[in-house]
C-alpha cells in the first residue's frame, strides 16, 4: 500500500475510534448475560398452552465457570434485565471492534514505517550482522 493511502486508512481509522469506544462512555449497569426467549408448557392440563400456543419467557445465558447456564427472568425485571444484558453486549462489542482497530493501526504503521525507512548505507554506514 501506498503512503499517501496508508496516511489517509490512518486519519479514517482515527475518526471511526470514538464511534467504536462509544459504549464505554454510557452509564447503564451491565449484566454479564445474553438475553432470550423461551417457549414452555406450564403443565396445568386445561390451559391454552396444552395443545396450542406455549408460554413465552425470557430467560438469560448465564456464563458459570466456563459452562452457559439458563435462568427465568422475572416478568417485573424483564425490561431491566434486557437494557443490562444489550449494555453489556454493547461494551464486549466495542472491546472486540477495538481489537480489530488496533491491530489494523499497527498494520497501517508497520506500512508507514517500511515505507519511510530508508538504507544506513547512504550514511556510509554497514549495517551488515558483524557490526552489531
Ligand atoms: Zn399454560
Amino acid at each position: 500500500m501506498d503512503t499517501s493511502k496508508s496516511r489517509q486508512e490512518l486519519r479514517e481509522n482515527i475518526k471511526a475510534l470514538g464511534t467504536i469506544l462509544a459504549p464505554a462512555f454510557e452509564r447503564e449497569p451491565l449484566i454479564a448475560a445474553s438475553v432470550y426467549e423461551q417457549q414452555f408448557r406450564c403443565g396445568k392440563p386445561t390451559c391454552h398452552c396444552a395443545e396450542g400456543k406455549k408460554h413465552i419467557r425470557m430467560a438469560i445465558s448465564v456464563n458459570r465457570h466456563g459452562i452457559n447456564t439458563a435462568r427465568y427472568v422475572k416478568q417485573a425485571d424483564a425490561d431491566k434485565v434486557r437494557k443490562q444484558a444489550e449494555a453489556y453486549k454493547r461494551v464486549r462489542n466495542a472491546r472486540a471492534e477495538f481489537g480489530k482497530w488496533h491491530k489494523e493501526m499497527l498494520g497501517l504503521l508497520d506500512a508507514l514505517e517500511a515505507n519511510r525507512t530508508e538504507s544506513l548505507s547512504q550514511f556510509g554506514i554497514d549495517n551488515k550482522e558483524e557490526n552489531k
